[in-house]
């Protein structure tokens, strides 16, 4: 039977993927909706989250689709209400918030899974596998993308907390993070922060281990998500987000289409139900608060949507 589920703040990516992901699965009925602009046609909508949770006590889980900086307080009052959660990427402000809510689902007996969408992409398994038994002597990231295309007129992701231009950059993390067979951490940052802005519009990054990354939101045209990877035993390169896997050059596994990520990432969370267990893995943020933390800051020209 369906498990029936509520979705939290609905925006842009509650509209692109979370809505038509639940309507494509047998595991989910969306329920209900909680936003105080956005609905779903055709699905009950409460303005207010206490609402809700007081009069849909059949609704067990919740996708939070907020930005950041407001999901705690959601988060932990659907804990709270003995609700499961699954939490967006990033999956919060601060780290010590998620700690806190990881403690307090496990004090309740609930699952509480942190996305990562792009480690869901097809090809970053088989990556992970292809790096197991390899040496990597040198990895680079490249992802450069439109923030006026991905995040259009949303102010809030150059506001405290928004995280600028790690909200993207967070995701190529994520995967790093998952593939590479050693932990890495951060050496060095350089931060480019708008002239009117509080958060970054690109950054350069430099790993231990001989890994780089460059995060800019300024690209016009096509998006470029690619990760490199060198190694004793050849060459891989993960295209398209992390779906597209070539090894010297080849293509070989993947698809090139980001739109299985988020079925994929709501098949977990049935998983995840199943088993009675929780998801949280904070690393791909880690290494963000610590770029924040150490990083140069540079001042670049204005930007406006
Ligand atoms: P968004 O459209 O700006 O926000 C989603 C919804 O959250 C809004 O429509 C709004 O709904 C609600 N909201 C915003 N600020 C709020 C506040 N202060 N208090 C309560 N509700 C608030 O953002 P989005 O692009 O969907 O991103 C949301 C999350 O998804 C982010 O963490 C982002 O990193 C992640 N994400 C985004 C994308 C993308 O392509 N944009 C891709 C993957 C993941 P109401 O005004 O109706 O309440």
């Amino acid at each position: 039977m369906a498990t029936r589920i509520a979705l939290v703040g609905i925006g842009k990516i509650a509209l692109d993927q979370h809505v038509p992901a639940l309507a494509a699965s047998p595991d989910w009925q969306l329920a209900a909706t909680i936003s105080r602009h956005g609905q779903v046609p055709g699905i009950p909508a409460f303005t207010y989250f206490a609402t809700f949770l007081a009069d849909c006590p059949d609704v067990p889980v919740v996708s939070l689709c907020l930005p950041p900086v407001p999901r705690f307080d959601y988060a932990e009052a659907a804990l709270k209400a003995g609700r499961h959660v699954m939490l967006e990427k990033p999956p919060g402000a601060t780290l010590a918030e998620v700690h806190e809510l990881e403690a307090l689902a496990k004090a309740k007996g609930l699952t509480l899974y942190a996305t990562w969408h792009s480690r869901m992409a097809h090809a970053v398994a088989p990556a992970k596998a292809w790096l197991q038994d390899k040496t990597v002597q040198k990895a680079h990231i490249t992802w450069r993308e439109d923030v006026r295309k991905w995040h259009p007129g949303q102010d809030w992701v150059f506001q405290p907390g928004g995280m600028g231009v790690f909200d993207p950059g967070i995701n190529a993390l994520s995967i790093l993070t998952e593939i590479l067979p050693r932990p890495v951490h951060l050496t060095k940052a350089r931060l480019e922060f708008p002239e009117n802005r509080q958060t970054p519009i690109a950054a350069q990054l430099t790993f231990s281990g001989n890994v780089t990354a460059d995060f800019d939101w300024r690209q016009q045209g096509p998006q470029t998500w690619d990760i490199e990877v060198a190694t004793d035993k050849g060459h891989l390169a993960l295209r398209m987000g992390g779906n597209v896997l070539e090894i010297d050059g080849r293509p070989v596994a993947g698809e090139n289409t980001i739109m299985g990520e988020y079925p994929a990432l709501y098949a977990r969370m049935a998983d995840l139900l199943r088993q009675g267990t929780s998801d949280v893995d904070l690393s791909p943020m880690v290494h963000v608060a610590d770029a924040l933390t150490l990083g140069e800051r540079i001042t670049a020209a204005a930007f406006d949507f």
